[in-house]
């Protein structure tokens, strides 16, 4: 009896041994499973990093191929900017200048390099209406060379020519101050424009002028001086004045026609015309 209670008790071990065996070998199959499974999904996982990273490397090699090449475009474009900058800058200077030639020859006496005709009359117009404006005298000196037909018949036309631009010259050294505007009237005729000289200062000027010249003694052997000299017609209007530059350049006209009449080689300055004082007088 005890010997078959042993012998179940034995077998119940047994069968209990080779249970918990079994239940061991159940769970380690299954942490097997569940392990491979975990190292399937993660083998799964990485592939699908590794695509993922390719395909990222894929995109920003193509980023950086568009990268260089649009800095490539905007460099060439820069570039063909620049150089488009510079022909621009080129051709601005070139119209610049010609420009200014331009206006030289406009505004300028290609023989003496003072105003011509054209700038004087604008000038004059300019300077009455400051005048005017500003309540001072106003002073226009007419100046002709003398005999200076007898000059080019006797020398010919190009020392002619010299003595014109001497004559300029000595003009542009005596008429200095701020303001004053030379210019060539036309022929040997020379005009210039005094702003705030009355006609005593305007006509001191003329005869310093006319003085400058006498001394420089330019040889004109056949004239009683036996030189160049000048004649010249000052005439001046003084504010409240309704005198146009017409009236001025008139009452210079006569003046100089009086000095040639005297004898030449002098100054006469215009009398104040009694139109202009009448008009004057209706303004004040
Ligand atoms: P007057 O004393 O009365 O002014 O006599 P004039 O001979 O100076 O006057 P006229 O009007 O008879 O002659 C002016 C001369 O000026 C004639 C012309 O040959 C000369 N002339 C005008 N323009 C020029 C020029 O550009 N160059 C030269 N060399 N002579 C010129
Ligand atoms: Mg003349
Ligand atoms: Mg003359």
């Amino acid at each position: 009896m005890e010997s078959a209670v042993n012998s179940l008790v034995d077998s119940s071990v047994a069968v209990s041994g080779w249970i918990a065996i079994a239940a061991l070998a159940l769970v380690v199959a299954v942490g097997i499973l569940h392990l491979w499974r975990t190292h399937a999904r993660i083998a799964q996982r990485t592939q699908a990093l590794e695509v993922e990273l390719d395909e990222r490397r894929r995109i920003e090699a193509q980023l950086e191929a568009i990268h260089a090449q649009l800095e490539e475009r905007v460099s060439e474009r820069t570039r063909s900017l620049e150089a488009r900058n510079r022909e621009l800058t080129q051709l601005r200077l070139t119209l610049e200048t010609a420009n200014q030639r331009l206006r030289r020859l406009v505004t300028v006496d290609a023989l003496t390099g003072v105003a011509n005709r054209r700038h004087f009359d604008r000038e004059l117009e300019r300077e009455l209406r400051r005048a005017r404006r500003d309540g001072v005298p106003l002073s226009l000196v007419f100046l002709d060379l003398d005999e200076f037909k007898k000059f080019n018949d006797t020398y010919g036309h190009a020392r002619g020519d010299d003595v014109l631009r001497s004559v300029a010259r000595t003009l542009n050294e005596t008429f200095r101050r701020a303001g004053d505007f030379v210019a060539r009237y036309g022929g040997e005729e020379f005009a210039i424009v005094l702003p705030g000289l009355d006609a005593r200062r305007a006509a001191l000027y003329a005869e310093r002028l006319r003085r400058r010249i006498w001394r420089e003694a330019i040889p004109f052997d056949v004239t009683t001086h036996g030189r160049v000299t000048i004649s010249a017609g000052v005439s001046t209007v003084v504010p409240p004045m309704m005198a146009t530059a017409d009236d001025l350049l008139r009452g210079a006209d006569r003046a100089l026609y009086r000095s040639k009449c005297l004898g030449r080689n002098r100054i006469a300055s215009a009398p104040v015309e009694p139109a202009i004082l009448e008009a004057s007088k209706a303004a004040s």
